[in-house]
């Protein structure tokens, strides 16, 4: 058997039809899954073993979905583990918290679970197809993509999951305008409007971080955002 070649997905939900329903979608799909009914659970499973992605619901009987997203985030060891945040409609401030806790993407309630297969796929996908690599240097910021670690002018700086990949997605697009749809699209695999002001938010955090690198990124008025080398001005 080749059980271990599966990516392993955790599902934590606390209703059963739903994580029956993840789970044959899921195992046909080829994925290897566990599922846990509430956050004491879900750390348990994490610690006999970390999953390569999790799906989330935000209702759970103990501690909510955002803040184990948080403290899974917030944990070397599965920070860098995708979260796809379960969310229900009337949820839409909940939906954005979970965003800035880090989640790396949401489904709402109802879902088709075609969707929810294609996104784990892509989720998982992610950072490995695609475009050439971020730069490793642009000015005194320099990026370690393999040991997911920033460092501005040698010091290191500490950036939460999706400031990470929002600073790869700039490095590797360097003196490229990028939309705020467009960054919603590829940092965050979102489409629509009334989402682009979370890039701002984000985009004005992490240049809060990079310190003497903050302004590399530049705002290109009434497009989105550029980071621009120094070195190539
Ligand atoms: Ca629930």
């Amino acid at each position: 058997m080749t059980r271990d070649v599966h990516p392993r997905i955790l599902i934590v939900e606390d209703e059963k039809d739903i994580v029956q329903v993840l789970e044959f979608a899921l195992r046909q799909a080829g994925f290897e899954t566990v599922s846990a009914r509430d956050g004491g659970e879900a750390f348990a499973r994490i610690r006999e073993k970390a999953p390569d992605a999790v799906i989330l619901d935000l209702m759970l009987p103990d501690i909510s979905g955002t803040e184990i997203c948080r403290q899974l985030k917030g944990n070397a060891r599965t920070a860098t583990v995708p979260v796809i945040m379960l969310t229900a409609r009337s949820e839409e401030v909940d939906r954005v918290v979970g965003f800035e806790l880090g989640a790396d993407d949401y489904i709402t309630k109802p879902f088709s679970v075609r969707e929810v297969v294609l996104r784990v796929k892509a989720i998982l996908r992610r950072g490995v197809a695609g475009e050439a690599p971020p730069r490793e240097q642009v000015g005194p910021i320099r990026l370690d993509t393999e040991a997911h670690r920033v460092f501005v002018d040698s010091q290191e700086v500490d950036l939460t999951a999706l400031e990470f990949r929002l600073l790869e997605t700039f490095m590797a697009r360097v003196g490229r305008v990028q939309t705020r749809e467009q960054l919603l699209r590829d940092v965050w695999q979102m489409t629509g409007e009334l989402q682009t002001r979370t890039v701002d938010t984000h985009v004005k955090r992490l240049r809060e971080k990079l310190g003497s690198g903050r302004d590399l990124i530049e705002t290109v008025r009434g497009l989105g955002y550029r980071m621009s080398d120094p070195a190539e001005k």
